[in-house]
């Protein structure tokens, strides 16, 4: 992968607050820990925004979430490629050496998504053409575009984990 890495947002569209916070908080994390840098949320979620906003004082980087922006400006105004994962996609495979590797914008479902997305994505990927989760659809989504390196970023964090064959090592800065 070249020295600089693709510049990757996470949009995720029909978040339901009392209904889908956890598995929102997943998307975001994983969207942080698999190398995006920024997640957006459509609706509103300042309970959310605490909790994202929590881990990454804790453990480093500079992931920011931010809740309650409009999707089709967010996808209007961006300038890379849009991909919106679908299990109605094509497949993973095919779809990963035609994006670009800059700027890319990778959009999630909760509840059904509304059509025109499908139509505004640059590419509909599907990560196999079976119904799973978002969260997983993300993860295997950016693992592979990114090549195992959004894994092995540093975070520098107050906390860090030392990995260990067994128990939890964990070091904390002063
Ligand atoms: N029932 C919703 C619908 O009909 O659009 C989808 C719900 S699904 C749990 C939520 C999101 O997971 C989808 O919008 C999509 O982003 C993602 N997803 C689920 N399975 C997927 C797959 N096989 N490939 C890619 N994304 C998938």
């Amino acid at each position: 992968m070249s020295a600089d890495p693709p510049r990757i947002v996470v949009l995720r569209l029909g978040h339901r607050p009392a209904r889908d916070r956890r598995v929102t908080t997943h998307v975001c994390l994983t969207a942080r820990a698999f190398g995006a840098e920024r997640a957006i949320v459509s609706t509103k979620d300042g309970g959310l925004e605490r909790t994202v906003d929590k881990v990454v004082a804790k453990f480093g980087g500079g992931f920011a979430v931010e809740t309650g922006v409009s999707w089709r400006k967010v996808v209007n105004d961006w300038r890379g490629a849009v991909v919106h994962l679908t299990m109605y996609g094509e497949t993973l495979e095919d779809a990963l050496p035609r994006i670009p590797r800059d700027e890319v914008l990778v959009i999630v479902g909760a509840q059904k998504v509304p059509g025109e997305v499908f139509n505004l994505a640059d590419f509909n990927v599907a990560v196999g053409n079976q119904p799973h989760s978002e969260v997983a659809a993300l993860a295997v989504f950016l693992d592979r575009f990114l090549e195992g390196d959004g894994l092995r970023r540093p975070f520098a964090g107050n906390v860090v984990i030392v990995p260990s064959r067994r128990g939890k090592t964990v070091r904390t800065r002063a």
